[in-house]
């Protein structure tokens, strides 16, 4: 029996079923055909704005010029997240994407400024960290450096929708096929229980040999039809809606998110070239629909132009993404709140890691197994990430915030906690998304201070270690002076 993959159908044309339209056809090639069916009766979530760092491969392995890219989507250059009001009302930390100072082969630089801070030193830590001292300062540059202690690493925000589209052009310029159609049935094999057909309205039938489900929330396949459960994770991250509006641009564009928190949630705040994203995060035990608009639009600081709207969201994941011939993508495979931008990223792993199990020669069930606990580790590692900016929250202004401080969390998120509190060890699990200066900086804005540091920082003199950290600053700051400010980096670079 001949069981080459010839054929993938994708349900779903949002971020999720373009994005994975044009990898897996980029990649692929004349190997398979794909066909996209989306129906223009269910509208795409439409939010999604914000990304981190490793969107740029996507762009790479698409062969996206990046100035395009700006221009197409509105985009603007992301050098970091600042968290507002987290640990306590009026106090405020960032979480970049670089790294504070040098360290060595054995001792992160944080173990140095630990022991400097501990004899008095005044400094943050993040006044060691370039992409810090450029946001505060809302200048940006890409730096051509080969020595990764000197990189800027940045991300986007964008306008999803116009995201979308881009995806979409990019994809059928390649070849994939678009087909307009709302699914009604999908039709499974009465003896392996795998998918062969998607039943449309109006008698359309779509058949594959291979079907990715990027249907969103509804998980047309995944759930609706094979079933395959979820992980239920609302006991630690409570939110389960979202109220969105646009809003008028500010003069200047932050190169920043804003995560602002809230009495019962929190705002984000995303500059694009030509608006603003706002949206306040909440869980609808503490805060009525109306209630949120509300709030919302009290606290934007330029026109609204649209109506709020809201979003209703669990948080968890599929237990099984990879099952049969069915890989749910997106928002179909789970949802994390976007605290950290996470989900288009996660829709890119998935995607990454589908072409590098691609099935051929039959779908093999230790490489499905594989698959899926490798999807789950990975969502683990992004939700433990999350909690921690709850957990460790010092706000005493309502039961929501209160409840949140005091819940239990997953044993390998109190293991992390302790070790860094009692130590300063950052400890990184395998292919954890996040790396040990993301826990740095999260576990010290949110108030754990290291009681302790490595042997190796106090090997130094004081006077070396007064040297040292001079010199490092020095050495990260030099480009700062000739950076551009953020607005005329995007003027000039997309020509705009
Ligand atoms: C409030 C909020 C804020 C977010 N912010 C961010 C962020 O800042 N950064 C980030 O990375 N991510 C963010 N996300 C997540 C991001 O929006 C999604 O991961 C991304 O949009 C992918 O969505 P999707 O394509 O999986 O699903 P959707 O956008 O819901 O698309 C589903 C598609 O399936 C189609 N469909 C469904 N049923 C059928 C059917 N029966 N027949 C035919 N077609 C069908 C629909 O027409 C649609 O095209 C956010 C999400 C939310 C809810």
């Amino acid at each position: 029996m001949d069981n080459t993959i010839k054929k993938i159908v994708i349900v779903g044309g949002g971020t999720a079923g373009w994005m994975s339209a044009a990898l897996l056809k980029k990649v692929l090639g004349p190997v398979v055909q794909i066909t996209l069916v989306e129906s223009e009766q269910i509208a795409t979530v439409g939010v999604g704005e914000a990304s981190i760092p490793p969107i740029q491969h996507v762009n790479k392995v698409l062969g996206i010029d990046e100035a395009e890219f700006l221009r197409e989507t509105r985009a603007t250059m992301k050098l970091a997240i600042r968290f507002e009001n987290w640990y306590r009302d009026g106090e405020g930390y960032f979480h970049t994407f670089g790294a504070a100072g040098q360290s060595s082969a054995f001792c992160q630089f944080h173990h140095y400024w630990v022991r400097a801070r501990q004899a008095g030193l005044s400094e943050s830590l993040w006044h060691y960290d370039l992409n810090y001292r450029a946001a505060c300062e809302g200048r940006f540059a890409k730096l051509a450096t080969a020595d990764t202690r000197l990189e800027m690493p940045y991300a986007y925000h964008f306008d999803a929708g116009l995201y979308g589209a881009y995806l979409r052009k990019v994809s059928e310029a390649l070849g994939v096929e678009r087909v307009e159609g709302l699914v009604e049935k999908v039709q499974l094999n009465s003896d392996t229980g795998v998918v062969e057909s998607l039943h449309l309205a109006g008698g359309k039938c779509l058949e594959g040999d291979f079907f990715i489900d990027c249907s969103g929330f509804r998980g047309l396949l995944i759930q609706q039809a094979l079933g395959v459960g979820f992980d239920d994770w609302s006991h630690w991250l409570p939110c389960d809606r979202a109220v969105a509006v646009p809003s008028e641009r500010f003069v200047k564009t932050l190169p920043y998110t804003r995560a602002i928190a809230r009495p019962n949630g929190w705002q984000w705040r995303i500059p694009l070239q030509h608006r603003n994203g706002n949206g306040l995060v909440y869980s609808s035990r503490f805060l009525s629909d109306d209630e949120a608009a509300a709030q919302l639009l009290a606290n934007l600081e330029s026109e609204p132009l649209a109506e709020p709207r809201i979003t209703r969201f669990r948080t968890g994941r599929a237990r099984a993404p990879w099952r049969g011939n069915v890989v749910a993508v997106g928002l179909a495979s789970g949802f994390l709140e976007p605290l950290e931008s996470t989900s288009i990223h996660l829709i890119q792993s998935a995607i990454v890691r589908l072409l590098k199990y691609f099935p051929h020669g039959g779908i093999h069930p230790q490489v499905v197994a594989q698959y899926n606990h490798q999807s789950r580790l990975e969502y683990e590692q992004v939700r433990d990430f999350l909690i921690l900016h709850y957990r460790l929250n010092r706000r005493d202004d309502s039961d929501f915030w209160r409840q949140l401080a005091q819940m239990s969390i997953p044993h390998s998120l109190e293991h992390k906690l302790s070790l860094f509190a009692e130590q300063g060890v950052l400890l990184r699990e395998n292919n954890d998304l996040f790396a040990e200066s993301s826990w740095l900086q999260v576990m010290l804005g949110q108030g754990i201070e290291p009681a302790d540091y490595h042997p190796q920082a106090k090997a130094m003199s004081d006077g070396q270690l007064r040297d040292f950290l001079a010199h490092t600053e020095q050495m990260k700051m030099a480009p700062l002076a000739q950076m551009p400010e953020h607005d005329a980096f995007l003027h000039l670079y997309t020509g705009g």
